[in-house]
């Protein structure tokens, strides 16, 4: 172990003339990670474990009845922890969204990729359960690049067999999750139930949904991560070097050369790094951390277990890849709250207490009230002026109710509803019109203005104002 060594000079820009997965011909280099282990590997996987489980739990998880999420893009019916909003909502789940961007912006700032590695889909998916299958099958790295090399002969046909088979089992099974989360459990059991011809609209996009997935996680694979993540892009803006990523500390690692037993390294002018390159071949991106800080970096904190594991073999501290902010390992800062994480902080309570507020103040109803479209007034007699409109009204709570309209702001007015009385439908949208008749001595000329009120009972649940069409 040395000490007190300057940081030795290094290009970090080298590593952007390449690409870690494409040749020099521009061809697509597969990358074959060592498989993982260690207790950051044992820490993720136990995320993972419970993350899957949620995932998987989530659709069957119900709140008064109705699911916990849903996110019903067709119907425009969205249930977030068992809120629902609808298209009148939609403020509330931009809202939402640009509150949870900040969110993450604000915890990639601070911590860097850590959301990549640990806790999205697309990783878990990829290194937890594709990549362990792969394993199973085709053994390390090294027996799967032979396999790739080799003839196909038995072993290699009946090998990728099993392996695409499964990969087609599970990405079918997370179709069928998407598609759980999309329309609800209900209207995807009916696949199962009635059978896939009665529900061909349901029963395709789950045919869809699972082709892309067997494409991403059989072919695709850190591609995703590298070159379409668009949140993979944005971290050339938001890391800094005061974030902490997974890096490589290279005040201590150089200069790296190989190790020799019993060799005083400090002596012979080298860093704790001894070569052996175990970090780049576990990388599951292909990309080498000694280079720096580089977007396709996942923290998937592989290397830092394959180099912990070089270091308690070689006797050196664990720790020469590492979560650390360059500014800790240049110069030996701790960890601080910047003036651009205040910043995001302070941006982020102000939209989660807006957010909060508009939640909390949300009507329950809204109703909206037009004039039917083409219409004039009629004169059933000489005495009433009438008038035909539409009402729509959104009922987000979780029960019926009775529906009345009443006349707010002129006295004598009367409001006919066509057909039986209103019965509005418990989270659903209910449409009908009405007719609101007046003396036509109440009236303000050719247009007046009328103000409805909707009640439940005696409960006023909203106020319309419209107008009212008249003789001159
Ligand atoms: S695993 Fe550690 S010692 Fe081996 S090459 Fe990587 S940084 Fe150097
Ligand atoms: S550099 Fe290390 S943390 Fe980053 S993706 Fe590769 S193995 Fe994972």
């Amino acid at each position: 172990m040395k000490t007190g060594k300057e940081a030795p000079i290094i290009d970090y820009d080298a590593y952007r003339d390449t690409i870690g997965t494409v040749d020099e011909d521009g061809h697509r280099k597969w990358v074959y990670p060592r498989k993982p282990k260690g207790r950051m590997h044992t820490y993720r996987a136990i995320v993972a474990v419970i993350l899957l489980i949620g995932l998987f739990v989530g659709p069957f998880l119900r709140i008064n009845g109705e699911p916990m999420f849903l996110f019903n893009l067709l119907e425009r019916k969205f249930i977030i922890l068992g809120l629902t909003f609808w298209p009148q909502d939609f403020h509330l789940f931009a809202l939402a969204l640009i509150t949870f961007m900040v969110f993450i912006i604000l915890f990639t700032v601070a911590f860097g990729r850590v959301w990549c590695g640990w806790a999205c889909p697309q990783t878990i998916f990829m290194e937890m359960v594709f990549r362990k299958i792969e394993y199973l099958i085709e053994g390390d790295a090294p027996k799967q690049r032979k396999l790739s090399r080799q003839a196909w002969d038995a072993e290699k046909i009946s090998k990728r067999s099993l392996k695409y088979t499964l990969f087609a089992l599970i990405s079918f099974l997370i179709g069928n999750l998407v598609m759980a989360y999309v329309v609800g459990t209900e209207e995807l059991s009916k696949i199962i139930t009635e059978g896939p011809a009665e529900n061909m609209g349901n029963f395709t996009f789950v045919l869809i949904f699972s082709g892309i997935f067997f494409f991403v996680f059989a072919y695709l694979r850190e591609q995703a991560c590298i070159a379409i993540c668009p949140y993979g892009r944005l971290q050339g803006v938001l890391l800094d070097k005061d974030s902490i990523v997974v890096a490589y500390d290279n005040v201590r690692g150089e200069p790296r050369d190989l190790f020799r037993k019993n060799e005083d390294r400090q002596e012979a002018n080298k860093g704790d790094c001894i070569n052996c390159s175990l970090c780049v071949q576990v990388c599951p991106t292909g990309i080498d951390i000694r280079n720096g800080t580089q977007l396709e970096c996942v923290n998937c904190t592989a290397c830092i277990d394959a180099c912990d594991d070089v270091m308690d073999k070689v006797g050196f501290k664990r720790g020469l890849i590492r979560f650390a902010s360059m500014n800790n390992i240049a110069l030996g800062k701790k960890f601080k709250y910047t003036p651009k994480m205040i910043a995001y902080t302070v941006v982020l309570i102000g939209l989660m207490a807006f957010l909060s507020f508009s939640l909390s103040t949300r009507s329950d109803v809204e109703a909206t009230i037009l004039r039917a479209k083409g219409t004039f007034y009629t004169m059933p007699n000489d005495s009433t002026v009438s008038n035909l409109y539409n009402l729509q009204i959104v009922n987000k709570t979780q029960k019926d109710f009775p529906l009345t309209i009443k006349v707010m702001n002129l006295e004598n007015g009367v409001v006919k509803m066509v057909g039986k009385e209103l019965q509005v439908t418990a989270r659903d949208i209910t449409k009908r019109p009405f007719f609101v008749e007046l003396p036509p001595g109440s009236l303000d000329g050719m247009k007046t203005k009328i103000v409805l009120g909707v009640f439940s009972g005696d409960k006023k649940l909203d106020e319309v104002k419209t107008t009212f069409l008249g003789p001159m």
